[in-house]
């Protein structure tokens, strides 16, 4: 199966290039060129890689960022920014709003197609990462297992599936309906306060025995793992 990109793009000439080039490289390749429609042509082509122009006319690619990484359809995948500016500021404003990679204009195509596999590689290596640890909680994937400060944490599948979920960015707060989505699944009807249920038996099954709390309760918001506590 061909990797899926997506490039927002409104300068023809480069995705004319991008889509060449990409395409003879044997991505499967769609170009938008308006930054508004680029969250829902993410949802759409579901790409696995979206390589997204600073400068765009009617909203800039900071922003797109930044909507592409609050919804849940379209969070984990990796964006690598195209720009012509190359100032340090702007670097670190493009990393802050959660893109993965940065390549300036302008950029050989050889470069480029070399960062797309840089960046999927490390994606796809930290995703595949069985042992999760923070603090001193260990999360196995494999066996679903889970041990805190060395003993054997007895964890249900859904209880594991919310420590997973909140382990994966420590001092995010996620929402229940968030919740709902990552551990339920989209579509599932299901109450807003069973969750408040099961971070409820999550709490008891982990800090048993007086451990400190690592949960954190955000009042009207949801829930987060306190980054604190990871060390
Ligand atoms: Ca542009």
């Amino acid at each position: 199966m061909s990797i899926k990109v997506l490039a927002v793009e409104d300068e023809e000439a480069i995705s004319h290039l991008l889509n060449y080039n990409l395409t003879a490289e044997g991505f499967a390749v769609s170009i938008i060129d308006d930054g508004y429609e680029a969250l829902m042509a993410a949802e759409d082509f579901q790409p696995d890689i979206i390589l997204l122009d600073w400068m765009l006319p009617n909203v800039s690619g900071i922003e797109i960022c930044r909507q592409l990484r609050a919804h849940t359809e379209t969070r984990d995948i990796p964006i690598i920014m195209l720009t012509a500016r190359a100032e340090e500021e702007d670097r670190l404003c493009g990393f802050d709003k959660g893109a993965d990679d940065y390549v300036t204009k302008p950029f050989s195509m050889k470069e480029l197609v070399a960062r797309i596999h840089a960046v999927l590689r490390r994606v796809n290596s930290a995703a595949m990462e069985n042992l999760v640890e923070f603090g001193d909680i260990g999360l196995d994937r494999d066996t679903m297992r889970v041990k805190r400060a060395g003993e054997a944490v007895t964890l249900g599948p859904t209880e594991f599936r919310l420590l997973e979920v909140l382990v994966k960015w420590p001092g995010r707060v996620y929402s229940r309906e968030q919740l709902l989505d990552q551990v339920w699944g989209q579509g599932i009807y299901v109450e807003a306060r069973t969750v408040d249920v099961h971070i409820g038996r999550l709490r008891k099954a982990l800090n048993k025995g007086g451990l400190a709390d690592p949960i954190r309760t955000v009042r009207a918001s949801g829930y987060a793992l306190d980054e604190t506590y990871g060390g």
